[in-house]
Order: structure tokens, then C-alpha cells, then sequence
């Protein structure tokens, strides 16, 4: 019996599947890197039990193991490495709503919207809300600690995970937390598993926290002359109130969206904030500030609406933004964050940096959280436009540290932000996450290659 057969012969018929077709699938996420590696097979487990068999073969056999949601992972943590099992959760596919705990229990296969779309039903809600929503399974969320772009009032994917079953990489299955508002038994194990990018275990289970349906919100729209003013505005805004959603798009992005949509953006805008209101009772309040902020920075044109589908185009707009800057050339994505008082620094940083290095950059940001994401476009035929563009990447993460940020604000580091963590987190933090994954994973087989080399 060959290695791979004795894997089979423990999981359900099908679930190994090593067709070159179907391994290409799964060789990447969606930063598309070129550095992927060729995986043995692809297992698409169907409950823990598998995910269980899955690990005990590896740790047995010494395999890697690298963990995979729905792969729109945007810094490679899911990407294959040479010979490893990937192992996919997509088929897991359970929800439990309970009203009475407004807690919903769930497998990671299922994406994003399918679990708002489950609370939904209940009168209930998930907030968290990455602009990969459509596409991103709840697991991929929970193993990146995910935010998106309702974080800034409601927080991100961690404030929601309750609880958990993880399987460790001896096959061992643990139960973490629970549907409890409060518990503080123990370590927080649980919060150690959200954001550890597949390096720690494989989610088997979450609960998560649901809430009261949010109330509809109004929407401003402000157009700038520079990102500097509107960077400017955010720091107003944020200082003043806690809007339900602030986000950023700069003058490339605004384009890139409209050559994509053809919906009717001001071409001409340096800069455009996207701001929404939903405090009930208080949202005329909210929307009278945020334009009053925006005009006093320096807004060349602001308008309201409390109309819900024009407020939903602007929303789509924005999220629009990847697969309208991915037509124009291969992407090196950044995820850098600030305090918010650096954001300004941090925008017209990057303009000089594309200035400088000659390189064209697309910025967009969940601003309100000082989280930016400016998108490198290159040429990858080009040998030198594609070192400008890496020497871009460098400097933009080295100027994010450099201003008290991190490299990423919720991508997770992967397999292409790893090479700049220590100079974020010191030696002494290196040491200690490694040693966190060495007890963990004392045979290194949990997707080796992702956050720590
Ligand atoms: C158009 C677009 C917009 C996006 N917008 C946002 C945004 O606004 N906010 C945001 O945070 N992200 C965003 N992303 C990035 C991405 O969608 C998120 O990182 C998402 O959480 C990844 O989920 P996934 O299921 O695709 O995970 P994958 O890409 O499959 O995996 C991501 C990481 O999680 C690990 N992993 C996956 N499942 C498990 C599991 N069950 N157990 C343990 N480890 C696991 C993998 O090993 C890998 O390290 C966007 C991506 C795209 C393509």
C-alpha cells in the first residue's frame, strides 16, 4: 500500500483526491503567488472525525498539513507546500441557530454570508463583514481573525468566536469556551486559535456570538482634492463619533471601480470617504457631524442619503475594489495598519512611495480602523518594474512599523508578510511564538512555512 492509500483507507470514499486537475485548485490563495508548492493530495474532510484521521496520518508520517477554507486568503497562508495533504473544509457545512444563547454553532465550510444569511433568519446578526463576504468560508475567517468593513463599530472576527474545536496536530480534538457571554476559566486558548493562520490546529467547530439586527443606516459620500485631507477627516470623524463603517478609496481605486462598474464615480477625486451612520434615533446627528468633519477638512463635495440601495452601490463600489484593480496587472497586496492619528503620515507615505519607487498603487482602507490596503500593480514580464514593485511592498510595511503600525491589520502574515514580522514583533516575541508552535506542533507539521519560517 503506498503512503497515500493508507490515508485513504481511513476517510470516506472520495475524500483523497490527487488528480493533478483538481490539485492545481488547491495550490493557492488569492494572492496568486508564484511560490506555491505541489501538494501530495487534497483531503475534503467531512467532520472532525476526518480532520482527525487527517492529522494522526500526518504526525505519523511526518506530512505537512496546510489547512484550507475557501482560499481567498491574501497573503499565501494557504498556500501548498511540496508534498504536504491540503486540507480542505469546504464540505463541512453544519449551522445550529439558538435564539435563546444568540450564539450560532457551526462548521467552518460554511462562507460568511451563508451564516448571516442563517441569523438572518432569526432576526439576528454576524457582523463581522470582510468585502470577501460572498466568498469566504467562516473557518478562514476564524483561523485570520478577518475584519472587513463594519469592524469599526462592531469589532472583528474575534470579538464574535465564542468558541471552538480545534484538532491539534497529534489528532487530538479539544473543546474551547463555549456559548458564555463571560468565562474566564483558564488560559484564553481560545483567542489564542483565532488568527493563529492554520499553524496551531484545524477548526473543526465555532460558536459564535450573534446580536440584534442593526438598524439601517445612512450613508455620507465625501469626495477630496488630496488623500491627505481625507486621511484628516478620518481623524476628525473617528475623534468625534463611532461610525458604523469609514472607508477609504483613493484616486487610482476610484477609477480602477468605475472602469470595472461604469457606475458614475468622480473620476477627478483624489480621494473619496465612505461613511455610515446607524445609530438609532441619533443617525440625522451622526450624518449632520460626519458632513460637518468632512467639510471642515476640506471636502470638495459631500452629500447624504438614507436611501439603502444607494448606499448599498457605494458599499459594493468599495468592495469592487480587488477584482477591478486584479484586470490591470499582477497585485502585491498590502494589509498595514496605524493608530489612527498616523493615518494621515500613512497615505501620503505611500504616495511618495509609489512616487519614488515609479510603481502605480491603488490604496483603499477600512480607515476608520487606521487599516489601509494598497494594492501594487506590476507587470510580471517587466523584470525591473517587478523589483520597483517589491521594493514598494518593503518599504510600505517598513513605514507602517515605522509609525507604530503593524504589516498586517487582518490579512494575516502568511507565507509572503513572514520575512517582516520580527522587525514588528522583536526577537524576544519571535522566540515566544515559536515556542508557543513548537509545543503545539512539537513535529512542525501545521502549515509549516506560514507566519514563521
Ligand atoms: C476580494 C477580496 C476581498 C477581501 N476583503 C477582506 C476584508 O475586507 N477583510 C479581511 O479580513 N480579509 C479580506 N480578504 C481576505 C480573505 O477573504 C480573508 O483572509 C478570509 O478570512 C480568508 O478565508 P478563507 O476561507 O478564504 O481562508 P483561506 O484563504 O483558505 O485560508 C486563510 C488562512 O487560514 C487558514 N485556515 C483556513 N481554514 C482553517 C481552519 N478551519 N482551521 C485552521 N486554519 C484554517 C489557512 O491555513 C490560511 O493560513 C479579502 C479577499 C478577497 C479575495
Amino acid at each position: 500500500m503506498t503512503t497515500i492509500d493508507s490515508l485513504s483507507a481511513v476517510l470516506p470514499a472520495g475524500a483523497v483526491l490527487s488528480d493533478p486537475d483538481v490539485i492545481e485548485r488547491y495550490r493557492r490563495d488569492s494572492a496568486a503567488a508564484p511560490t506555491a508548492g505541489t501538494p501530495l493530495a487534497v483531503v475534503r474532510a467531512t467532520c472532525t472525525e476526518d480532520v482527525q484521521e487527517v492529522l494522526r496520518w500526518a504526525s505519523a508520517h511526518r506530512v505537512a498539513v496546510v489547512p484550507r477554507g475557501a482560499g481567498s486568503g491574501l497573503s499565501g497562508g494557504a498556500d501548498a507546500v511540496d508534498g504536504a495533504i491540503v486540507l480542505s473544509t469546504e464540505r463541512m457545512r453544519d449551522i445550529r441557530i439558538d435564539v435563546a444563547t444568540r450564539t450560532a454553532v457551526v462548521q467552518p465550510g460554511l462562507t460568511n454570508i451563508e451564516v448571516k444569511r442563517a441569523a438572518a433568519e432569526h432576526g439576528l446578526w454576524y457582523p463581522p463583514d470582510p468585502a470577501s463576504v460572498d466568498i469566504s468560508s467562516i473557518g478562514g475567517n476564524a483561523a485570520t481573525n478577518a475584519g472587513g468593513l463594519c469592524c469599526v463599530k462592531y469589532g472583528v472576527t474575534g470579538d464574535y468566536v465564542l468558541g471552538m474545536q480545534v484538532v491539534l496536530a497529534d489528532g487530538t480534538a479539544v473543546r474551547l469556551g463555549g456559548p458564555r457571554l463571560k468565562d474566564v476559566a483558564g488560559l484564553s486558548l481560545t483567542k489564542l486559535f483565532v488568527g493563529s493562520e492554520g499553524i496551531l490546529g484545524v477548526i473543526t467547530e465555532l460558536t459564535l456570538r450573534l446580536i440584534p439586527a442593526q438598524s439601517p443606516a445612512s450613508t455620507v459620500v465625501a469626495l477630496f482634492g488630496s488623500v491627505n485631507d481625507a486621511a484628516n477627516a478620518v481623524v476628525a470623524i473617528t475623534g468625534l463619533l463611532r461610525p458604523a463603517m469609514l472607508e477609504f478609496m483613493d484616486h487610482a481605486s476610484i477609477n480602477a471601480v468605475e472602469d470595472h462598474l461604469k457606475m458614475g464615480l468622480d473620476r477627478s477625486a483624489r480621494a473619496m470617504l465612505l461613511v455610515q451612520s446607524d445609530a438609532p434615533g441619533a443617525a440625522a446627528d451622526e450624518v449632520a457631524a460626519i458632513l460637518a468633519e468632512c467639510e471642515k477638512c476640506g471636502a470638495t463635495e459631500v452629500f447624504a442619503t438614507d436611501d439603502p440601495a444607494e448606499g448599498a452601490a457605494f458599499t459594493a463600489a468599495r468592495r469592487a475594489m480587488f477584482p477591478a484593480v486584479e484586470k490591470m496587472g499582477s497585485l502585491l497586496l498590502e494589509d498595514v495598519g496605524v493608530p489612527i492619528p498616523q493615518l494621515p503620515a500613512m497615505v501620503t507615505g505611500v504616495e511618495d512611495i509609489a512616487a519614488e519607487c515609479d510603481v502605480l498603487i491603488c490604496m483603499v482602507a477600512h480607515a476608520g480602523d487606521g487599516n489601509t490596503h494598497p494594492v501594487i500593480v506590476f507587470d510580471p514580464t517587466d523584470a525591473d518594474a517587478t523589483d520597483r514593485a517589491h521594493r514598494a511592498f518593503a518599504r510600505i510595511m517598513e513605514l507602517a512599523i515605522a509609525l507604530g503600525g503593524t504589516i498586517t491589520g487582518e490579512h494575516g502574515v502568511g507565507r509572503l508578510k513572514r520575512d517582516w514580522l520580527p522587525a514588528q514583533l522583536g526577537d524576544d516575541v519571535m522566540a515566544l511564538t515559536q515556542s508557543i508552535k513548537d509545543a503545539l506542533d512539537p513535529h512542525g507539521i501545521l502549515n509549516p512555512g506560514a507566519v514563521l519560517h
